[in-house]
């Protein structure tokens, strides 16, 4: 990290000035607070020269409405504006009016500021790996002007009068004065009305509505801070209060069951930290564009990081499903290459690999964490008359911080704490604890305890066998059988005592001594089998399976010693609200939730 610290040298709180929301709230890594200051108010701007204009990733940028949605926001946000208003019309081909109250243009700069590869963003190539800004290109305003008739309205602090531009292709139509606070507010009209072939490629308008929106809540998330709102036909499609809080922002765009269910996950990799706001299980939604990745401060895309997410929820997740997440990570400026897409869009993270193992690893541990609650958003898409409805989202901004202070569940530490009242259908124990009732799935409960016992057994704790009174004899077939000698070492570490004769047979001696033993020696084909199978997820699937077979069954009855006991030994794992298969074994009746299901 020294390294950084020698080529940039900013004032201190340069980030702060930078991202006044910061991606999330309070916590800025020191590297990213020796990040360079980003451009004064009044920085002048120039023209690239052209052998640097020439090394930055050139590209046509303006595909569709939402991209030009997206290089006015960035200027906005560039531009330390602490409110934007978005308003589209048509689907953006009528009307894109983007407003902002940032530090607007001098008034004898605003031509300038639609010549091709005019920035008051960067000087030269080096500027680019410390970049705080958004943009850098000095190319989105002059090719929106290329496709469209642009008003810009714009007035600095320091300026008597606001001044008004209209340019459409590369020629100013008009030029005057106005009254305008502080700011900039852009006015796209006639876009591609001059590039027929475009125009007819274009989807519908209401899709690209959706895409506008679904961009606008993506950068709510990455600046909390800022007050964000769209109004889509004359509608108000949401607004982001710029309260600074990323659970707060979650409750204002997916409503109040999110923001409160959301788990909260935070590591470090690779000079990196990653901080995130995700949902369990139980709060999904059938698209993909609800995960929000914010790279230093810049909303982003990256495959590998995007895949380990996924990967990380699917054994939870029924198919096309997909969680609400968003995921902050920082690194150090300069393993950051923003420059590799035209749109900036796809971010390069030089460690990439051990970032997205880290961030699947975060995730994992807080979904093996988290008790399930019941699905509120589904409850209330039956209606107001069978359930209560959310509280409405203003009565959330009316409060002075977070209403979600009240951080989900950690099961581990609610476990001790948890009365014991009885047992359900024989299956599940019923108990209450300070934060409202919970039901525990005894079986898979049960599984999760016997599996990591297993597991210390395997990683060098004392071999516990039982002998049979009876050895039995086991055959399988010729290569599983070759396999299944190798792997001899492992078995006995568990317990077995097993030894190959002849060709394909294996005689049983012993099993690993477990609390459903009986159970284990009924099942020893299935399990050994599995121990002798092809690809290399065998050890896992043989210690799910043999805790599987060993745990507690439903439908059998507990007494209250036992139910007890089994919460104990649940609360010394690693993931205690899941069971090995990766299924729940929890559901969470929170009071709040309770609260609002009776409407106390
Ligand atoms: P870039 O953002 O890559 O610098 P643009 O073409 O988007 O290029 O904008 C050119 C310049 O115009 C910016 O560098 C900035 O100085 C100025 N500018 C554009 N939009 C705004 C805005 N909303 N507020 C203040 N300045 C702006
Ligand atoms: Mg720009």
């Amino acid at each position: 990290m020294e390294e950084h610290s020698a080529r940039h040298e900013p004032a201190p709180g340069a980030l702060r000035d930078a991202y006044p929301g910061g991606a999330f709230r309070g916590v800025v890594p020191d590297f990213l607070a020796r990040a360079p200051a980003p451009p004064p108010p009044s920085s002048p701007i120039r023209v690239l020269p052209r052998e640097v204009a020439e090394r930055i990733a050139a590209g046509e940028v303006i595909e569709r409405p939402a991209s030009v949605v997206k290089e006015l926001l960035d200027n906005a946000l560039d531009a330390g504006a602490s409110e934007v208003a978005v308003e589209l019309r048509g689907g953006g081909l009528e009307l894109i009016r983007v407003a902002d109250d940032g530090c607007g243009i001098r008034g004898d700069e605003v031509e300038l500021a639609f010549a091709r590869h005019a920035t008051s963003k960067i000087r030269g190539v080096d500027d680019l790996a410390g970049l705080a800004t958004l943009g850098f290109r000095g190319e989105a305003l002059p090719s929106i002007a290329t496709v469209a008739e642009v008003t810009m309205l714009t007035r600095t602090v320091d300026e008597e009068a606001a001044t008004s531009l209209v340019v459409h292709g590369s020629g100013v139509l008009r030029r005057g004065q106005a009254a305008r606070q502080r700011g900039t507010t852009v006015a796209v009209r006639q876009l591609f009305q001059n590039v027929p072939a475009r125009l007819k490629f274009l989807p519908a308008g209401r899709a690209e509505s959706l895409a506008v929106g679904a961009l606008l809540r993506r950068y709510a998330l990455a600046r909390p801070a800022v007050r964000l709102s769209l109004v889509i036909d004359g509608h108000p499609s949401f607004r982001a209060s710029g309260s600074g809080d990323v659970r707060t922002v979650l409750g204002e765009l997916y409503g109040e069951p999110v923001a409160l269910g959301a788990l909260t996950i935070a590591a470090e990799a690779a000079d990196g930290r990653i901080r995130g706001l995700l949902t369990p299980r139980t709060l999904t939604r059938p698209g993909r564009q609800h995960v929000t990745l914010v790279v230093n401060g810049r909303p982003a895309a990256n495959r590998a990081i995007l895949a380990a997410l996924e990967g990380a929820y699917r054994p939870l997740l029924p198919r096309g499903r997909h969680p609400i997440a968003a995921i902050a990570i920082d690194v150090p400026p300069d393993e950051l290459d923003p420059n590799v897409h035209p749109a900036k869009s796809e971010v390069q993270l030089l460690r990439e690999a051990e970032i997205a193992e880290a961030l699947a690893a975060a995730v994992r541990e807080a979904l093996g964490q988290a008790p399930d609650r019941p699905d509120e958003s589904r409850l209330f898409a039956l209606g107001p008359t069978q359930y209560a409805l959310p509280r409405p989202l203003r009565r959330i901004a009316e409060r002075p911080d977070s209403p979600y202070d009240d951080a989900p569940t950690q099961f581990r530490e609610v476990l001790p704490s948890l009365t014991v009242l009885s047992q359900a259908h024989r299956s599940l124990i019923v108990a209450e604890g300070p934060r409202g009732l919970f039901l525990i799935d005894q079986h898979r409960a049960h599984e999760r305890v016997i599996y990591e016992k297993l597991r210390e057994r395997t990683e060098g704790g004392p071999v516990e066998a039982q002998s049979l009174l009876e050895p039995i004899v086991l055959e399988l077939k010729p290569h599983e059988a070759a396999r299944l000698e190798e792997r001899l070492a492992y078995l006995e570490a568990l317990g077995f005592d097993c030894q190959r004769f002849g060709d394909r047979d294996f005689l049983v001696r012993a099993v690993p001594s477990l609390p459903g033993t009986e159970n284990v020696a009924l099942h020893l084909q299935e399990l050994l089998e599995e121990a002798a199978a092809e690809d290399g997820g065998w050890r896992g699937r043989l210690l799910t399976a043999l805790s599987c077979r060993a745990a507690v069954r439903r439908h059998q009855k507990l007494d209250e010693g036992s139910m007890r006991r089994l919460l104990d030994e649940l609360a010394a794992t690693a993931a205690p609200a899941t069971c090995p298969h990766g299924a729940p074994l929890v559901l969470h009746l929170h009071d709040r939730f309770l609260e609002r299901q009776f409407d106390w």
